[in-house]
């Protein structure tokens, strides 16, 4: 018999097919601002520049060189430009537009549901994501994801991000859960993994694509599925 009672489940990129929502979200904005007739060959050109252009933002970001508001719509204004469109109020738009959207996207990965909802009749569920507030329950709402959940945290209301143990502290706190009957399931090494660790809670990572690592998590899983198998 399983000595848990409480699971503490990641989002983004565990649950919510984070990569597949922006790139549908990006294709409708090359539509919506007809990128082709402004000159540029197609979207997976595009898409290209503007997801190696993204990452290189995102690392900035993380080394503290930029904030997050120059980042969401620098990746958009250097990315038209480098196709030859210097045009900062369009870069502006589509940033917020794709704020907007992205989150109203409903991918999840294969059998999220069926998993979450199996899960929800033997535990209580709980989510806990890096991330703006309104953001993630819209994500959470959309996707059909909500009902199986008893509670949701993120770091907007925590006030500290993943690996930080206020987060998991402020979890436990909202919860009731006690460390020794929870665990966290997610796709991040540090951020679920080590984050989850460091205050004492076990952990299933999903690693959907096989990364190697030299962590040691004490559970590896590469489908949603295979955690019925554990829990
Ligand atoms: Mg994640």
């Amino acid at each position: 018999m399983t000595k848990y009672k409480h699971l503490f489940i990641d989002l983004d990129r565990t649950l919510w097919d984070f990569d597949s929502n922006a790139l549908i979200t990006l294709g409708e904005l090359f539509d919506t601002y007809q990128l082709k007739e402004k000159g540029i060959a197609s979207f997976d050109c595009f898409l290209t520049y503007y997801k190696a252009y993204n990452q290189t933002l995102w690392d900035e970001y993380k080394n503290g060189k930029i904030t997050k508001a120059y980042l969401s719509v620098e990746r958009f204004y250097g990315s038209l430009k480098n196709f030859g469109i210097d045009n900062y109020e369009m870069a502006k738009q589509m940033a917020a537009a794709y704020i907007r959207i992205s989150p109203t996207k409903t991918k999840l990965f294969p059998q999220a549901l069926e998993v979450v909802e199996s899960l929800s009749k033997k535990y209580h569920l709980h989510i806990i994501t890096n991330g703006f507030s309104e953001v993630q329950f819209v994500k959470v709402k959309n996707s059909g994801l909500a009902p199986f959940f008893d509670t949701i945290i993120t770091s907007e209301m925590a006030g500290v991000q993943k690996p930080n143990a206020k987060i998991f502290q402020y979890s436990l706190e909202k919860t009731g859960a006690k460390p020794i009957e929870s665990i966290m399931i997610g796709d991040d090494l540090e951020a679920d993994i080590l984050g989850a660790k460091n205050v004492g809670i076990d952990q299933i990572y999903v690693n959907f694509e096989n990364k190697l690592h030299t962590e040691s998590p004490l559970h590896e899983v590469n489908t949603l599925a295979a955690i019925l198998e554990i829990l």
